[in-house]
């Protein structure tokens, strides 16, 4: 017997990871590509971010103690002894480079992103280790219309993209910081009077980050949850006027909202305006676009105070609301036979696209395989290319669908295409 080598392992993909292919890659670029079209009509300028930033920058902005970065962190030494970590959202990043770019000078600045991300989660439907979002922020502005401009962007994003059906827009306030604060403290008092029946997480939150009880999926603390003070108790004359301000802008410009008073952003850095958009089509992933006013935050960064509003949404959950989409189908499908056609249709399929037609070559195989790769394409028209229309400097042009066919010279051929 001969020494049989080991066959080679075809190393796995990491789980959590995707590979989006045909209809679905179709679904993920159309999701990108309405968002780049819609993102030019509201005026967002366009950015570019590192995938990695240092650890810092996610754990002052997130704070330590919330689950992206305590649990879901990608974090690691480089080479230099430093610790980065793979971005787990876009917002913490952005913040950073308008401190270290200079970005300031553009307030109020509005920009855009999209692009993967890296949280440690439990892969299931819709929930990946990679993901990816699009994400909208305005930096350096404090007025409600940034937050309403926002909004009805996402709005228009949803409709734009066919699945505004079903979705609806939650809206709430966590007030201005007086406001906050005074709402903590009651909820404080409202759930130690129950402690002993809430689950151990919210036990844990009570004292820590009560508002994040509000948020508990648990069923244990569903029943406290229900009855416990709202925002609108605490609500300074001030921040209910903000709130005012925005729920008009959105009645102004037709956005349909729901008052959704536990809808609640865990982090001290939120104030103001929190949203989701949801849907009851994704089973329990609902979120399909969430955001809020986040005053904050760039002072956790050790900036200035910078009031500033975003929001983000993952392009995987939205595609799966797109549903899968068609690949693109060719205009033309050329069938060269014999070796001289060959070469002159790979001049004439690089004159028709450059013309802005879209061209399949069926290269492989007989006439009858020529053909039928032709037929499979979904093309419009076959051109079929032989000796004898070669030395006439013709095609023979054939309309897929009914057959019909009839020669002509090939300079004639973009415009009857085109026509
Ligand atoms: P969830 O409650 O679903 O964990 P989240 O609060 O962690 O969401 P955000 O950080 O607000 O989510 O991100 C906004 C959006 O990004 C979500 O609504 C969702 O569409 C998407 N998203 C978040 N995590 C994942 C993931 N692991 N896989 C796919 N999409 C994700
Ligand atoms: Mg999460």
């Amino acid at each position: 017997m001969s020494d049989k080598t080991q066959p080679v392992q075809t190393p796995q993909a990491i789980r959590g990871t995707q590979d989006i292919f045909g209809a679905d890659a179709e679904a993920f670029g159309f999701v990108v590509e309405t968002f780049e079209r819609v993102r030019k009509l509201y005026r967002f300028r366009r950015v570019e971010m590192p995938v990695f930033e240092k650890t810092t920058v996610f754990s002052r902005s997130l704070g330590e103690t919330t689950d992206v970065v305590s649990k879901e962190m990608y974090s690691f030494e480089d080479r230099g002894g430093e610790s980065l970590t793979l971005r787990p959202e876009f917002t913490a990043g952005l913040a950073r480079a308008y401190l270290t770019d200079g970005w300031q000078q553009h307030a109020p600045l509005k920009i855009a992103t999209h692009g993967p991300l890296f949280r440690y989660e439990r892969p299931q439907k819709g929930r990946y280790r990679q993901f990816h979002q699009i994400d909208a922020e305005i930096i350096g502005a404090g007025e409600p219309q940034a937050d309403v401009e926002l909004l009805v962007m996402a709005d228009q994003l949803l409709k734009e993209l066919g699945i505004a059906d079903g979705v609806i827009l939650q809206l709430n306030t966590l007030g201005d910081a007086p406001s906050r604060e005074a709402w903590r403290l009651g909820l404080i008092d409202y759930f130690r009077a129950h402690k002993g029946s809430l689950s151990e997480d919210s036990q844990d939150r009570l004292e820590r980050n009560p508002l994040r009880i509000l948020d508990s999926k648990d069923p244990r603390d569903k029943p406290f949850t229900a009855d416990a003070p709202m925002i609108d108790e605490f609500l300074s004359a001030e921040a209910q006027d903000f709130f005012g301000k925005v729920t008009a802008g959105l009645d102004a410009a037709g956005v349909a909202w729901n008052r959704a008073p536990a809808l609640v952003r865990g982090l001290d850095y939120y104030r103001h305006t929190a949203f989701e958009f949801v849907t009851d089509r994704l089973g329990a992933q609902g979120t399909v676009l969430g955001g809020g006013r986040y005053d904050g935050l760039i002072e956790t960064l050790g900036g200035p105070h910078t009031p500033a509003v975003g929001w983000a949404a993952g392009i995987e959950r939205l595609a799966m609301l797109v549903g899968a989409r068609d690949e693109v189908t060719p205009d033309v499908a050329i069938v060269p036979m014999g070796g001289a056609a060959e070469t002159a249709c790979m001049g004439l399929a690089a004159t028709l696209r450059r013309s802005g037609i879209a061209v399949e070559m069926a290269f492989r195989g007989n006439m009858k395989k020529r053909m039928s790769r032709a037929n499979d394409s979904g093309a419009k028209f076959a051109l079929i290319v032989g000796d004898e229309e070669l030395a006439a400097g013709e095609a023979t042009v054939k309309i897929l669908a009914t057959g019909e066919q009839q020669r002509m010279a090939l300079h004639a051929i973009p415009a009857y295409i085109g026509a």
